[in-house]
């Protein structure tokens, strides 16, 4: 799955939700989070983000390592 770290936060551009063919973007109050068990990798979100927010899982950086959990839990919710 690709996961949404912090540079979303207070931003939500809405551009990644226009490109997803699976509309698996959803919105939360202060940023995106993508659906992993929806996401089919297909990677068209990440270059169209503004400000560089969305990764492929293997591909997050340390510093972010804990939005993966916190784009997962996010659907725990709703
Ligand atoms: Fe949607 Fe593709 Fe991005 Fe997954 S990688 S969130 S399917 S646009």
């Amino acid at each position: 799955t690709y996961v949404i770290t912090s540079p979303c936060v207070d931003v939500k551009d809405l551009a990644c939700v226009e490109e997803c063919p699976v509309d698996c973007i959803y919105e939360g109050n202060r940023m995106l989070y993508i659906q992993p068990d929806e996401c089919v990798d297909c990677g068209a979100c990440e270059p169209v983000c503004p400000v560089e927010a969305i990764y492929y899982e293997d591909d997050v950086p340390a510093d972010q390592a804990e939005y993966y959990d916190i784009n997962v839990k996010f659907f725990d919710t709703i």
